[in-house]
């Protein structure tokens, strides 16, 4: 809301009256605003890897190539900036693609059990951090209609930030449920949390809690979302629930059918 005070002044001098209008500021304005604020943010997330570049690039340049001890170091700090800047680059291109109107998905019928399933294994044969995976995926089959690509993508997002945030010797739950005809699906971590008034921004384009800490991780602040676009684009939501030093759950549902048929037992 905006407001615009006018004063009502007679000739005396005298103040007889005050007249408030609130404006609703409209949709286009707040669209113009976010566009010029993710412009801003592109330019920033992009800006510090090429100066850091620039600096390391420099300093070779000045004669630390020659010195076998710190080049190879020199040259590893500005191969990381460029493969940071490829996954910016590319988040960027996801989420402009997912804002075009001619977004289409490429569903397939598959069994969720299954398919979540495979997306655990495949972080549990490869993680590093002493971190236990508890399962709790119902024996009954749910089938749903997914893009498979971009549901792994939304998976390992939030699988990816799970593990980050976990500290050593802490669990993640996996599971689902069936509520109010839709799968409610679950990664829950014993991590550090997210304080109770950011919540709900971490799915907002660039939002992170800790910008210097996920910067060091090699975090976009993209990834929720995207993960957020892609599950809506299904007809699900997402959320997370958190508290700060006891860990996070990121919850997201999708419609689906009982079996193979799509008929309901
Ligand atoms: P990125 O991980 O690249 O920073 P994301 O969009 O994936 O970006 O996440 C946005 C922010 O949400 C993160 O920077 C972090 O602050 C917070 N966050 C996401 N998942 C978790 C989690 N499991 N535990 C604590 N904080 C989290």
């Amino acid at each position: 809301l905006r407001a615009n005070f006018s004063v009502i002044q007679k000739e005396t001098g005298f103040v007889n009256g005050l007249i408030t209008v609130l404006h609703d500021i409209t949709e286009q304005e707040k669209i113009e605003m976010e566009r010029r604020e993710f412009v801003a943010n592109v330019s920033h997330e992009l800006r510090t890897p090429l100066t850091t570049m620039r600096s390391y690039l420099e300093a070779l340049a000045d004669g630390a190539w020659r010195d076998e001890a710190i080049a190879p170091t020199f040259l590893n700090v500005t191969q990381t900036e460029t493969e940071r800047m490829i996954r910016l680059v590319n988040d960027l291109l996801q989420l402009s693609k997912m804002d075009s109107r001619d977004y289409k998905l490429n569903t397939d019928f598959v069994e969720f059990n299954k398919f979540f399933n495979r997306i655990i294994d495949r972080f549990e044969m490869s993680k590093s951090q002493n971190v236990k995976f508890i399962r709790y995926i119902p024996e009954v089959s749910y089938f749903v209609d997914i893009d498979t690509d971009k549901l792994t993508q939304v998976i390992d997002n939030i699988i990816s930030n799970a593990l980050k945030y976990s500290p050593d010797g802490g669990n993640i739950r996996f599971g689902f449920t069936v509520q109010d005809n839709m799968l409610k699906v679950m990664v829950s971590d014993d991590g550090m949390g997210i304080p109770k008034e950011n919540v709900s921004r971490v799915f907002d384009r660039f939002y992170r809690v800790d910008r210097a800490r996920s910067r060091e991780m090699g975090g976009t602040g993209l990834g929720l979302a995207i993960a957020k676009e892609m599950i809506e684009a299904h007809g699900g939501k997402i959320w997370a629930e958190s508290e700060e030093g006891v860990g996070t759950t990121i919850f997201f549902t999708l419609p689906y059918e009982l079996d193979e048929a799509g008929d309901w037992e």
